[in-house]
């Protein structure tokens, strides 16, 4: 891990050098208990704050993170071993994600009339009111841009926030409350909590938090399932994935090559977005095998200026390190180079049987399988053979064929000549199925998650009484029976 608890302290170094960095308490459940009721009280006043209001904070919080844009790739790379143009696009999504999810805040939550059909006298409307206190649980993968997006559409729908960081990955959240702070004068909207398993477990469990937004494994997000179902606690879950890519025989195989080695390879792998599997039409097969195994074979892991960064955590290393050992007895492996240390080598595996490690379970590394196809059926079942259902790509000219997979693959969100990108797109909305998770961040979706909607009525002309209640005519139903007849047959 890039961090070592003891006695209450979290020891975080940094996974590629090793380097000791600094401690960190963490919070107690006692400093839990009252943090989370100050946020409680202040919910109660920001719940109602205006849009304007909300949108003036996160203006501020995206000046002040632009002003420390260095500060922030430094925390970043120290933290999780990425290289730092891989921080520098972290840095970058964040601000967009800030700047778009303010721009969608009136579209989103503003208030919406609703017709009212036969209803002529009546008036009916929706409205979004903030739920209370939002939990929000992030991994170390992006510590980033997977804590800014939660926070800034909780905050935005008018919520208070309690955001527990991964406890491999603290310092990000530690600099983005110190920016949070000095940018917006209001410390008490949004506080960070530190510590593993525990500290998330209470806070999901707490009657203080009022919703729960998870980003991580899917073991972790189906306790987290479990423990909102009896409360009835809303939870957002976002969690792993097994993407795969289709190349269709029409598909510009030089793109396709570059795209799976970068949607595969960025982030050491470590992204759950990340192309895992490739399906490659059997015309163009070879072709692409050959392609992806000379590009792989020129590429290395490793410190200073080698492309590809360290694995941030131990069990991931040693997960994949099992995987890949395990592929190497059934399949041909061809891997590029890496260094001593916390580095795995870019790798593909060719064909692997489907009951291998390598295709059950999510990889989270700088590895990817390929299999052949034949028809458009095949790269379908294949695509769909795993449980997970986060994103995909298909790669190829023809629309129809493209369309016909796309709509049929497993997937939150289908990228069509292109990988990754989508997530640069603030106003789409993001989020898996089935063992990927439940619900929606981004976009308008994303701040709806976060809000409570809440449908009104009122009536437009006030008479005494209304014809239906009690002491109705005795000619009620003669009427209603006709206004069916003439309504709806
Ligand atoms: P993880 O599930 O181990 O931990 C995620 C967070 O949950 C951490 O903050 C951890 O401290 C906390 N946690 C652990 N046990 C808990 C409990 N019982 N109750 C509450 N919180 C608890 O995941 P990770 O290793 O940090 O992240 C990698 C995983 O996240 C991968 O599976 C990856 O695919 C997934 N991920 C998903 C998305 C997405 O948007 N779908 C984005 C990034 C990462």
């Amino acid at each position: 891990m890039s961090v070592r608890i003891s006695n209450n302290t979290m020891e975080v170094f940094n996974p590629e050098t090793g380097e000791d960095i600094t401690n960190i308490s963490m919070t107690t459940l006692q400093e839990l208990d009252s943090i989370l009721q100050k946020a409680k009280t202040e919910a109660e006043k920001y719940n109602y704050s205006s849009f304007f209001r909300r949108q003036k904070l996160m203006t501020q919080l995206q000046k002040g993170i632009v002003r420390r844009t260095d500060e922030f790739i430094d925390t970043i790379c120290s933290e999780t071993g990425k290289k730092p143009d891989e921080g520098l696009m972290e840095v970058f999504i964040s601000l967009e994600h800030i700047k778009q999810s303010s721009h969608h805040l009136y579209e989103a939550l503003g208030k919406r009339s609703r017709r009212s059909g036969i209803l002529k006298t009546r008036k009916a409307w929706v409205e979004y009111e903030p739920m209370g206190v939002a939990g929000i649980i992030s991994p170390w993968n992006y510590p980033l841009i997977l804590t800014v997006s939660p926070l800034v559409e909780a905050l935005l729908a008018g919520n208070t926030v309690v955001l527990k960081p991964s406890e491999h990955t603290p310092l990000t959240t530690q600099l983005l409350k110190r920016v949070w702070d000095e940018s917006t004068e209001r410390p008490e909207l949004f506080q960070p909590v530190y510590g593993a398993g525990e500290i998330g477990n209470a806070l999901v469990t707490s009657s203080f938090t009022d919703v729960i937004c998870f980003t991580g494994s899917t073991a972790i997000g189906r306790k987290i399932a479990e423990a909102c179902a009896p409360l009835f606690k809303p939870v957002i879950l976002e969690l792993g994935g097994k993407d795969p890519m289709i190349i269709l025989e029409d598909a510009d195989i030089d793109r396709s090559v570059d795209a799976a080695i970068w949607g595969g390879l960025s982030n050491a792998g470590q992204t759950c977005i990340s192309v895992e599997r490739i399906f490659a039409h059997e015309k163009v097969y070879p072709e692409v095998v050959e392609k992806l195994k000379r590009e792989i074979q020129t590429l290395s892991s490793g410190k200073g200026e080698t492309p590809i960064g360290a694995i941030s955590v131990d069990v991931s290393l040693e997960k994949i390190r099992d995987q890949v050992s395990e592929a190497k007895n059934n399949s041909d492996v061809f891997e590029g180079n890496a260094d001593e240390g916390r580095f795995i080598p870019p790798c593909l595996v060719v064909n692997p049987p489907f009951e291998a490690k390598i295709l059950q379970e999510e990889t989270f590394g700088p590895v990817m399988t390929i299999h052949p196809f034949q028809s458009d059926n095949d790269a379908i079942e294949l695509a769909n053979k795993t449980g997970y259902g986060l994103s995909a790509s298909v790669f190829g000219k023809s629309r129809k064929r493209i369309n016909f997979i796309s709509r049929r693959v497993n997937a939150g969100v289908v990228s069509i000549n292109d990988v990754l990108t989508h997530y640069g797109i603030a106003d789409l909305p993001f989020g898996g199925k089935g063992l990927s998770g439940m619900g929606k961040v981004h976009g308008r979706e994303g701040l709806r998650a976060f809000s409570h909607q809440k449908s009104y009525m009122d009536n437009r002309i006030s008479f005494k009484a209304e014809f239906w209640w009690y002491k109705r005519s005795k000619k009620f139903a003669q009427v209603l029976r006709k206004l069916i007849k003439w309504q709806y047959s």
